[in-house]
């Protein structure tokens, strides 16, 4: 019997609630570390931190009580009628931590509101200084960048844009540095400029005096599974922008604050952006927080042409930004980002090993704790496993039974492949990374045998 269908959630009440689908899951009793506990006493571990969230882990204590703080003086107070110190201190300490210039802040509530408010940035910027024929933003398939109407334009996950194009400004999109797929006579690096030159190719084709921006995740998330470049991709794509004067925007939502061993992913390349979009991990669950982090170059024009036209209610939230204020001095204090990368590497061993014992293993990638492993029929060609194996929710929902959470998609633009995300809580510890590493090792030999794929005998 798996958890999903598990009797309680069988016999509930019928739910007024709807999210995609009508699948049930457990109610949740509690959270603590990496580990919830549901009403029935069964306990999970957080594998992929939710959705690449909770990245300091559930309920810690000196968060909580920062945020208890907050309460008492006020949980809420309109940016118009009032600035906070939550909010002043967050966006001092955010500007602190990103590159030279980029000193600018726009609190927003979520990933899709950040990369919105980015591309409307990059927009009023370009009407400010004259430049009003630059519109077209450039993204990358596959991507995601987010859910509103304005973040899925530049989304390449054909599910979830298909329905929606008619209503939208779909945008020119460039492939993925999906280099691991490549099989041809370039090394790697040489890979990474090709992939970069398209982005030059693609501006050509649209012509460049109507470009304003190319946007991407430096590593990325749900869509492609913890991709990460080549390193000479990095530089040659500032380089192409700067050569055309177009903006880089890099979504940080999942990459940044931390979870790839550095605050922001870009730090690893020293990628200078001019605007950057942060959500997820920034308040880590502990209340609804995203970003944009802005070139001051880019918002001076735009303030002094008559202000900025975007803004949500609950920016600059006090309780927010306590949260993410919180959740920052708890990763600066407790060496998170240390951490991530020293769990991060022993993980990504171990999932490393496990393609030794699982043949249809096909890729194991990522950054810190930014990891995924990609399933496929066969190594060579990198064919993806049949469709109808399913195996991106299976394997989730076999792990899921023996209390263990991942994160999954379709690697091939949504449409087939099969990738994993096992990025748990950058608080992880060796022993918890051992536990992780088992399970799913469990787990893939059930799947292994439901689909009647091969498993080698040897220890993982
Ligand atoms: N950008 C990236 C890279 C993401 O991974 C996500 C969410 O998964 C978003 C944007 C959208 O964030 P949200 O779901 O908070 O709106």
């Amino acid at each position: 019997m798996t958890a999903t269908t598990a009797p309680a959630a069988q016999t509930r009440e019928p739910s007024n609630l709807f999210y995609q689908t009508r699948n049930r899951r457990p109610v949740v009793a509690r959270a603590e570390g990496i580990y919830f506990w549901d009403k029935d006493g069964r306990r999970y571990i957080d594998g992929s931190s939710g959705a690449m969230v909770a990245n300091i882990g559930h309920s810690n204590p000196r968060v909580l009580a920062a945020m208890r703080r907050q309460m008492e003086e006020t949980t809420f107070a309109y940016r118009l009628h009032f600035e906070n110190e939550a909010a002043e201190t967050l966006a001092k300490r955010i500007a602190q931590r990103a590159p030279q210039g980029l000193d600018r802040i726009f609190f927003v509530s979520g990933g899709s509101e950040a990369v919105e408010s980015c591309l409307k940035l990059a927009r009023q910027h370009a009407v400010a200084t004259g430049q009003e024929k630059r519109w077209k933003v450039i993204s990358r398939f596959p991507s995601y960048h987010g859910a509103t109407l304005g973040a899925l334009a530049v989304t390449g996950y054909t599910p979830m844009t298909a329905p929606f194009a008619p209503m939208m400004q779909e945008m020119p999109k460039i492939p993925a540095p999906t280099c691991y797929l490549d099989r041809d006579n370039l090394d790697w690096e040489a890979r990474g400029l090709r992939y970069a030159e398209m982005l030059r190719e693609e501006i050509e084709r649209q012509g460049p005096e109507s470009v304003l921006a190319f946007i991407m995740e430096p590593v990325g998330g749900a869509s492609t599974g913890a991709l990460v470049a080549p390193d000479s991709y990095y530089a040659r794509v500032r380089e192409i922008c700067d050569d055309y004067g177009i903006l880089l925007i890099l979504d940080e939502v999942m990459s940044g604050v931390g979870r790839t061993g550095r605050f922001l992913a870009s730090e690893h390349w020293d990628l200078r952006p001019d605007i950057i979009a942060l959500s997820k991990g920034f308040a880590a669950g502990y209340a609804p927080l995203g970003a944009m982090v802005a070139d001051r170059r880019l918002v001076e024009p735009v303030l002094d042409a008559g202000g900025f036209i975007h803004g949500y209610t609950y920016a600059g939230n006090p309780l927010a930004c306590a949260a993410g204020l919180a959740v920052l001095e708890e990763i600066e204090s407790q060496d998170l980002m240390g951490n991530a990368t020293r769990m991060g590497g022993l993980l990504k061993g171990g999932l490393c090993r496990l393609m030794a014992r699982f043949p249809f293993i096909g890729d194991v990638r990522g950054l810190g704790l930014l990891l995924a492993f990609e399933m496929v029929a066969d190594r060579q060609t990198m064919q993806p496993l049949p469709k109808g194996l399913n195996a991106h929710s299976r394997l989730v929902d076999l792990a899921y039974e023996r209390g263990l959470i991942i994160y999954s998609r379709r690697t091939r633009g949504g449409i087939e492949g099969d990738h994993f995300l096992v990025c748990p809580p950058m608080i992880v510890d060796e022993a918890q990374v051992g536990e992780i590493l088992g399970l799913l090792e469990e787990s893939l030999v059930a799947f292994a045998a439901e689909a009647g794929l091969p498993v080698s005998n040897s220890a993982a």
